[in-house]
């Protein structure tokens, strides 16, 4: 299951229900430049060698823009398929960018906070020479926090002898993020659930969250403050679940002080809460959680994907035919990259905004690119993740002959 076969198969799909031409889709099935390095980090007790990789997909539509993973399966493969996701994303959202994605093959659990800075500090040497403001602009992704990105763009700012806070997003307020950064692919997500649930009616409010990272725990946190009854969420020690509805800022506490989220209703593994019994489930950890095995074992009406890439292209084929509602990543989880883009805007004009002004705008944003993707599914009568991809597609086809590229 690697993921860049699966973002060739979903490209593929798209490309037979919108007729596109062969040259077309052979320039969006490769990337325009593969990065490839290795970073030597002096650590505290030993010298170790890491695989990185900065993958730009398609910069049609402006500077390319991705995250950054710290993750021991990283391959290129995946990385290839983010960054092409993030093509899709920022086009079906609307914001001014192409896609990239970066990668270090690494486990970060337990590393001291001198070797991680060391490891950050490393992938920007590496790359420094294919990033910049408008040139390719990293963010936070799995394992990265704003506290790396606040040393990646240190590192980047000396090697380039001046300052550019533009050139890196999800960083600390004080170094020029944005207010609503942290929480905004949560809430995003959360803004476009509630757009699904209207649209498509769905009348339950029993939810479970796969992932209580960044993204997965504001996600839960927000539902939760909107009347929706969170019983399951998980990290990859395992889940719980309680059919009365968890705390969901007990939990977080919990995994503050100890690392683990066990000690709330009954444990139960990352498969068992895929399958409960709830309304709407919420994928927002890895990939490939979702395949041929258990798709047809999935109860929830509604599929949020707040992951990148968590179902299977076989399993999108089971919920066509089970008439389960996939809301796909590419639109789902934009909420964290529009607010990324406002952090730049912010930064290239040196104006910052407030909390409730940058909420203002991510709504906006996310309620106008749900209403385009499912009038777009409505009118072709096909899945969502067709409808959003096939946008992205027109978006970025067109920018490419206005370039004269094809
Ligand atoms: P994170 O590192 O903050 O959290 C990841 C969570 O997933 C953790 O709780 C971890 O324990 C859990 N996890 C890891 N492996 C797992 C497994 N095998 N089974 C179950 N849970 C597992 O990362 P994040 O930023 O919250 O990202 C989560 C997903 O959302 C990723 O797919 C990422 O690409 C996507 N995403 C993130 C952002 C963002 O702004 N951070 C934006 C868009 C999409």
């Amino acid at each position: 299951m690697d993921p860049w076969e699966n973002a060739l198969k979903q490209l593929d799909e798209v490309a037979r229900v919108m007729d596109l031409n062969d040259e077309a889709k052979e320039a969006l099935s490769l990337p325009e430049l593969v990065s490839e390095s290795r970073i030597i980090l002096k650590g505290e007790h030993s010298t170790d060698v890491f695989s990185a990789y900065r993958i730009r997909h398609n910069t049609a539509r402006g500077p390319a823009k991705g995250g950054i993973r710290f993750h021991p399966q990283v391959t290129v493969g995946e990385v290839k398929a983010l960054s092409m996701w993030m093509t899709w994303k920022n086009a079906v959202s609307g914001v001014p960018y192409g896609g990239s994605k970066g990668g270090i093959v690494v486990n970060p659990k337990g590393m001291s906070k001198k070797d991680l800075d060391g490891l950050s500090r490393g992938f920007i040497r590496s790359f420094s020479h294919v990033i910049g403001d408008n040139i390719d602009i990293p963010a936070p992704d799995v394992n990265t926090t704003p506290q790396i990105m606040g040393w990646m763009l240190d590192e980047f700012e000396v090697i380039k002898g001046r300052k550019e806070p533009g050139v890196i997003t999800g960083k600390p307020l004080e170094l020029g993020g944005s207010e609503g950064r942290t929480e905004a692919t949560g809430l995003g997500g959360f803004y476009t659930i509630l757009n699904a649930v209207k649209a498509f009616e769905i009348r339950g409010k029993k939810v479970a969250v796969q992932g209580f990272g960044n993204v997965g725990y504001y996600a839960a946190k927000f539902l939760s403050e909107a009347g929706f009854k969170v019983v399951a969420v998980s990290d990859s020690k395992g889940a719980v679940f309680d059919e009365g509805g968890l705390n969901i800022d007990a939990v977080m506490k919990k995994k503050k002080e100890t690392k683990r989220i066990q000690g709330f209703g009954k444990e139960i593994t990352n498969e068992e809460l895929l399958e409960l019994p709830v309304d709407i489930l919420v994928p927002s950890a890895i990939e490939n959680v979702i395949t041929q095995n258990n798709a047809n074992d999935i109860e929830a009406k509604l599929i949020v994907e707040l992951a990148n890439g968590p179902t299977t292209p076989e399993a999108d084929k089971i919920f066509e035919e089970t008439k389960k509602i996939v809301v796909p990543d590419v639109l789902a989880n934009s909420g964290g990259v529009t607010v990324s883009y406002l952090e730049w805007v912010q930064n290239n004009t040196g104006y910052y905004w407030t909390q409730k002004e940058v909420r203002e705008k991510l709504k906006g944003v996310v309620d106008k690119a749900f209403s385009q993707v499912h009038k777009k599914m409505s009118e072709q009568k096909t899945s969502m993740r067709n409808a959003a991809i096939g946008l992205a597609v027109d978006k970025v086809v067109s920018a490419m002959k206005l370039r004269g590229q094809l």
